[in-house]
């Protein structure tokens, strides 16, 4: 197919390499020009503008956040693609501006697909994206071979774009959550010198396996927050998002609302390009071991 890709951070660049791999024609554009080089000696094509990107077979986004999307997608950007696009933009951003996104490309005779993913920058190199996808049928069908390419698993989540968005907010939530509770037992476990590798050990092989408690939980215990594979500024934007989503169907996450000043006191602390597990300085700080 041929693709325009715009957004060469951590997890596009690493979408692009496996797009490329699989023998896909790849038009890129990024905000920094540089960061797209290694891309082109892989045989992707620089374009200089996001226009020339806009179209082909498919154009897939992968910006960091709201105001990324707002600055690039405009509606002159939308007046000169052709007729029928699919675009799929599959970054992490509010559930207002997703559903803002559908109507306007829906005015434009384009079709907007919300496709954001689960899994880090390493899952993404390794094409084990879960990818959850919501949107018309028939645009999820002409996109899905790129999905087959750089993800594991497509689930498709409903025909409303913002659903899908909804579902990654609540995933991330829940990532938030898990990370926190971490944090928060390795301190406790600290008081009274219990090693957290010790905890560990015990809860993964019982009621709590899977790669969040084990991954996040082993950085805690070692108090490794680099490689930044999720970084904290990252988890507080989410994090703010689902109190907005929440917000805005009346629905109450106080536990949100703590997760949201933990991050913000990791970001206050100069730890925001940390990884997500900082959560576990932060809660040590609180108890005077930090
Ligand atoms: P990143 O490495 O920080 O890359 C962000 C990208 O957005 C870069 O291409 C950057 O361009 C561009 N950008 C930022 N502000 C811009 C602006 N105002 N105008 C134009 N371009 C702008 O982020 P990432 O880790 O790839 O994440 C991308 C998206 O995936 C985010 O929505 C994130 O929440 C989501 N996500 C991330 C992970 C993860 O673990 N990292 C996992 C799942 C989902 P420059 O190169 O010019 O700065």
């Amino acid at each position: 197919m041929d693709i325009g890709f715009i957004g060469l951070g951590e997890m596009g660049s690493a979408m692009v390499g496996n797009l490329l791999k699989a023998g896909h024609t790849v038009r890129v554009w990024n905000r920094t020009a540089a960061k797209a080089q290694a891309l082109a000696d892989a045989g992707a094509r620089i374009v200089g503008t996001p226009g020339e990107a806009f179209a082909g077979d498919a154009v897939v986004s992968m910006l960091a956040d709201d105001a990324a999307l707002r600055e690039v997608i405009d509606a002159t950007l939308l007046d000169h693609a052709p007729q029928g696009l699919v675009h799929v933009n599959m970054a992490t951003i509010s559930v207002a501006l997703a559903e803002a996104l559908a109507h306007a490309h829906a005015g434009h005779g384009l079709h907007y697909v919300a496709a954001p993913v689960l899994g880090r920058p390493d899952a993404a190199q390794a094409a084990k994206l879960t990818i959850m996808a919501a949107g018309a049928t028939e645009a999820i069908d002409r996109v899905q071979p790129l999905f087959d390419v750089i993800g594991q698993k497509t689930w498709r989540v409903g025909a409303v774009p913002q659903q899908a968005n909804v579902m990654k907010l609540a995933a991330n939530f829940m990532l938030a959550a898990a990370v926190e509770s971490l944090g928060e037992a390795a301190a406790l476990l600290d008081g009274y010198g219990v090693a957290m590798r010790d905890f560990l050990d015990v809860v993964t092989g019982g009621p709590f396996p899977g790669p969040v408690y084990a991954g996040y939980g082993g950085m805690i215990a070692q108090r490794r927050y680099e490689p930044a594979l999720f970084k904290a500024r990252l988890g507080l934007k989410d994090v703010r998002l689902a109190l907005a989503a929440a917000d805005a169907a009346a629905t109450p996450m106080p536990l949100a609302s703590v997760l949201r000043d933990s991050l913000l006191e990791a970001v206050a602390h100069g730890d925001g390009e940390r990884d997500f597990a900082v959560l576990g300085k932060v809660a040590a700080r609180r108890a005077g071991r930090g």
